[in-house]
């Protein structure tokens, strides 16, 4: 391990088929079952039918009049005032009418209601300023949802919307996914506490901060695993804890071809190492094992070795890791959407390899717009700051003029100004 390797033993995989390699092995973990309270950002690990129709009863849809559409014009006796949440045994005769507020059960007898806009009412005596047909203004049995109707698809993502229409269905206790546990592994006799005392000349571990912070956003549960010193044996020791203890193992650092980059080998001597190379820009030694197989492991812990330098890293994270995380949530669309936008200036692409650049897109003048967040070198943090697209820049020797259409990952809200 003491001499520098000119040559990588691992083939060059194109961006596509690192993530179709990960595809392979990212399964949804086993489901569980949790109050929809609870259950925000979850994915549903089963269709939902509705139990029952919706509303169950033939309600009024406005405040006004239940009646006859039958009586016509004709002027109508007020016989009762029903109200939503009431229940009484009332049935609507020929010539008569009940006042009823939204929501009130439709009384026996009535086909339909007229809003109260249309009437006058004096000494108890209706009048309507035109004739119904039956079921106007009744909100019907089952019209919002039909009993057997299927409501909610397995893997779809849960939001407020979602809670609100179970809560309808009385269904309060729902079968979602597990939260993958992520753990996170710094690297580097140079790393050290962003807390504790400076090492001269090193770095403080932002990329640990960083990537579990972007693991719980994924909708993950983060575990802090420190720093491990440039050591086969300790950071051999490191990561077997961690895959102990989670469902996916981050690693920082020591992925490139330095005397000290010790991630690739260890991954090699204890699991599968899918891929070690992407042809991509900022993050080329990123590097995706598997551990577990053989002893039955269902589903095998997957390691992601990310690299040191942090653009890199949360680059990385955000193309490969962070669709892997939401299959492990069993998410139906593990991707962020990709748009196609303009750029606001000129870019250059890598002579030879794609690269995500960090850009701030808006939406103006009826175009996606892409505006680069600046220099765009792996250690500069600040080309994340703000931005919320990476643009797929293909390699080559021309620049991108302004206008140009490239295509792009959406990973944060669109912006109305840069
Ligand atoms: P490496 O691939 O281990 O050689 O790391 C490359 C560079 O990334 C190092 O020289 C550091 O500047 C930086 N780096 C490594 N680990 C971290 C970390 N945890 N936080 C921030 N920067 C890091
Ligand atoms: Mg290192």
């Amino acid at each position: 391990m003491d001499t520098m390797r000119r040559e990588s033993p691992y083939p060059m995989v194109s961006i596509d088929e690192a993530q179709r390699l990960i595809a392979t092995v990212a399964r949804a973990l086993e489901p569980e079952t949790i109050s929809s309270l609870d259950a925000d950002g979850r994915v549903l690990a089963s269709d939902v039918y509705a139990p029952f129709d919706i509303p169950d009863v033939p309600k009024a849809a406005m405040d006004g009049y239940a009646l006859r559409s039958e009586d016509g014009m004709a002027p109508r006796r007020v016989v009762a005032e029903l109200t939503a949440g009431a229940q009484e045994g009332l049935t609507i005769a020929v010539g008569t009418a009940a006042r009823i507020m939204t929501g009130a059960p439709m009384p026996g007898g009535a086909d339909a209601m007229i809003p109260v806009e249309l009437t006058e009412e004096h000494d108890g005596v209706l009048t309507v300023q035109r004739t119904l047909s039956p079921g106007q203004y009744v909100h019907t049995v089952g019209q919002d949802i039909r009993r057997g109707e299927r409501v909610l698809a397995r893997g779809a993502r849960i939001a407020s919307a979602e809670v609100g229409l179970l809560a309808t269905l009385g269904l309060t206790r729902i079968a979602v996914y597990r939260r993958p546990r992520v753990a996170v592994l710094a690297t580097g006799d140079e790393v050290f506490e962003p807390d504790g005392s400076p090492i001269p000349g090193g770095v403080r571990d932002s990329n640990r901060y960083a990537l579990l912070s972007a693991a719980r956003e994924a909708g993950c549960e983060g575990l802090s695993l420190g720093i491990a010193r440039d050591d086969y044996a300790i950071q051999r020791a490191a990561i077997l804890a961690g895959v102990e203890r989670a469902d996916v193992l981050l690693t920082s650092g020591g992925v490139s071809m330095g005397t000290r980059d010790l991630i690739k080998p260890i991954l090699a001597e204890i699991g599968t190492v899918h891929f070690g190379r992407i042809a991509f820009k900022p993050g080329k030694p990123t590097t995706f094992a598997t551990v577990g197989e053989m002893n039955g492991a269902q589903p095998p812990k997957l390691i992601f070795g990310l690299p040191g330098y942090p653009v890199s890293s949360l680059v990385s994270f955000e193309v490969f890791v962070r669709p892997a995380l939401r299959r492990l949530l069993g998410d139906a669309q593990p991707d962020r959407p990709l748009l196609r936008v303009a750029l606001a200036s000129a870019i250059r692409p890598s002579p030879d390899r794609p690269e995500y650049q960090r850009v701030t897109i808006s939406w103006r003048d009826g175009l996606f717009v892409a505006t680069s967040t600046g220099g765009q070198g792996s250690s500069r943090l600040l080309s994340l700051r703000g931005a919320n697209g990476l643009l797929l820049v293909p390699p080559g020797a021309n620049i991108y003029p302004a206008g140009s259409e490239l295509e792009a990952l959406l990973f944060g809200s669109l912006v109305t100004e840069v």
